[in-house]
Order: structure tokens, then sequence, then C-alpha cells
């Protein structure tokens, strides 16, 4: 792993305040922002190293931390970086920063001249295994492209002409007393043009639908909030660019095990003679078989936890616990047997085996009481 430095990524010197770190971040964070560069990979990585950067050196115990440890210092501290961060978790820091009018929609709002906006969400269902070690899906999905005989106009051979709502303004202007307010043409969206006649080929929608396979890692941990954005994987623009792919994941709920937060809860049947002895138990966990061991006197409902066992968290890398809850089985018949045993086993216990008496012994002498003798 090459060793990248935080200060040379933003271009600062070792001692730059806050203030300047800051603006450096943000000069660079816009240069290398995707949405300026779309399709450029090299862009996409400085990008996501800008983010990584800022995130330590803005902040005072992390870059105190790496200042004297390096990057291996703040990962023994549970810091991971941007490495195996997806697209949406930097967008996210990204926008946290520069708040909502930087971010998402940055220079990407669908152009007024586009009869369809670029970016596509689609939804997928994953088990629940698939979430906990994360997977690589082929999706299969449709977009627009431009309808090659109107150019994505809409108009016949796409010949637009000036919108005659508008006449070609793009705005409406209607008054309100002595005030005139203008509005965008609804007819035209702004474009000023508008087709006479609509295309045939896609009765005047402008686009034809494409079909694309794309395979996408799901990361490890990814939970039903968390949407996947594949840059580049959307609608087609008249002019060539493409918007993007927003993956909505539905993880299916699992028979044996649930999931809350980051940790993985499942139901263990004990015997209740397992549970008096304390015995040792196999039990089938997400994560494959693991040793029970229960402890004499194991009571109904009793945690018992399985650290790190859980999920991984997209965010902090960190792994949830799984817990395993203790659900005892008494029997429902006896035989002739049984009864016996347990007879001779309840009394071989003498009083511990009569808690009633010795916990409700004041309380039955106070009953008696209320009735005199
Ligand atoms: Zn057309
Ligand atoms: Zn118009």
């Amino acid at each position: 792993m090459v060793d990248i430095d935080y200060y040379e990524i933003l271009e600062v010197d070792r001692n730059a305040s806050f203030e300047e770190i800051k603006k450096a971040y943000r000069k660079l964070a816009l240069k290398y922002h995707p949405d300026r560069n779309p399709g450029d990979k090299e862009a996409e990585e400085k990008f996501k190293l800008i983010n990584e950067a800022y995130q330590v050196l803005s902040d005072e115990e992390k870059r105190a931390l790496y200042d004297r440890y390096g990057k291996s210092g703040l990962e023994n501290q549970g810091f991971s970086g941007f490495e195996q961060s997806s697209y949406e978790d930097i967008m996210d820091f990204f926008e946290s920063v520069f708040g909502q009018a930087f971010g998402r929609g940055f220079g990407r709002r669908p152009r007024s001249d586009e009869k369809y906006p670029l970016d596509i969400s689609i939804e997928i269902e994953i088990d629940f295994q698939e979430a906990l070690f994360g997977t690589q899906k082929e999706i299969e999905y449709e977009y627009k492209t431009p309808c090659p005989a109107c150019k994505g106009t809409g108009a016949k051979n796409g010949i637009l002409q000036s919108c005659p709502e508008c006449h070609g303004r793009g705005q409406i202007y209607y008054r309100q007393g002595f005030m005139t307010f203008s509005q965008t043409c609804p007819r035209c969206h702004g474009s000023g043009e508008s087709a006479t006649e609509r295309c045939q080929e896609c009765s005047g929608q402008g686009y034809a639908l494409q079909h694309e396979k794309i395979t996408i890692n799901i990361p490890e941990g990814i939970d039903n909030e968390n949407r996947i954005r594949v840059q580049g994987k959307g609608n087609e623009s008249p002019s060539g660019l493409r918007g993007d792919l927003y993956i909505y994941v539905h993880v299916k709920e699992d028979e044996h095990f649930v999931r809350y937060k980051d940790d993985i809860y499942m139901e263990v049947p004990v015997f209740f003679t397992q549970a008096a002895l304390g015995e040792a138990i196999t039990i089938p966990t997400p994560r494959g078989e693991r040793e029970l061991k229960l402890h004499v006197g194991t009571k109904d409902k009793e945690q018992f936890v399985f650290k790190n066992e859980g999920f991984k968290n997209v965010h902090t890398g960190k792994y949830g616990n799984l817990i395993a809850q203790v659900k005892l089985i008494f029997p429902q018949k006896l035989t002739q047997e049984q009864q016996e045993l347990l007879h001779k086993l309840q009394e071989s216990f003498g009083v511990e085996s009569r808690p009633q008496e010795k916990n409700f012994s004041s309380i039955f002498e106070k009953v008696k009481s209320w009735f005199g003798k």
C-alpha cells in the first residue's frame, strides 16, 4: 500500500491552520468534483483522497494521531478512511461539509432542453447473508437514450420552432395587481423551443429505451436505508452525458436471524436440563458453527454475546455483535420413569426445591393474622 500524505493531497503546510485546510479543501473538492469531471477515473480517485484527507485534518484528534503515528495510527483507532467506502459515503461527507447546495444535484439538474431526468433509481432485493458478507450482483435495467430520429427533441425530424406559448423566451410573464411575475414556460420547460409536430418514432417523448446489464459490488454490511450510486450508468442526454444510477437495496428478512443496527440476534432453544447442567452446545451462527457455553443455572432469555460477529458498519467499518438469546424448553409430557427421576432430583435439593416456603413464609403469617388465629 502506498502511504499517502494528507498534507500533500490538500497542498498545505504541515502546520496549516484549520482555516487554511478548509480553504484548500474547498478549492480542490470543487475542482475534482465528479460532476465536473464525468467519467474521469483519476479525478474520482483524487476527489476521494481529498475528502479523506480533509476528514482527518479537519478533526483535531484525528490530525494529532495522524501527525504522530501516520495512517496506521488512525487505523488502530478504527478509522478506515474512504478506501472501502461507497461513492455515496463520500458524497455524504462532501455534502456534510458543503451543505446540500453543492452536493448531489450540483451541476446535475436536468437541463431545460432535456426531456427526461438523467438519474435513474432502481430497487434490488438481496438476502440476509448477501448483506452480511457483501456480494456481486448482476443488474439488468433500462435507460433512456435520445431518440435517434428526433435527436431527443421529441419533434418530427428534430425540427423545433419558437415556442408559441412564450414566443421563444422560455419564460412567461403574468401580472398580478401592479406587479409582473415570471415563471418557466410550462410548454417548453424554459427552452423557448417546441415541437410543432411530434416525432413518430418516440411519440414525442424524445427517448428510446436501451437495455443495460452491469455487475455491481454490494459492500459487506449494507442495510436497508443504504443506496449505492453507480456513476455514469443513468440516462443519456442529447449531449451524450450519462446521469447516475441509484440502487436502493432492500434486504430480505431471515427466518432465524434478526438484524438490529449492526447486531445480529438469534434465539437458541435450550432444554431445561442443559441449562441446569450448564452444558456447552454447538449453535449454527451466520458465520459458521460456534460453541455456546451455558453455565449452571442459565436463565430463560439470557443473552450470550459473540463479539464482532455481527454486521460490518458500512460507514465506520466496525463490526457489531452476534447475540444468542436462550429460549428454555420444558417437557410438556413426562413418562413414569421421568417423573420418578424428577421427584428424586427434587428431594435431593431438600428445602432449596421449595423456595415458596422460605420466601413466602412472612406473607403466609401475615395473611393468617388477617383471619385471626
Ligand atoms: Zn423521437
Ligand atoms: Zn415556451
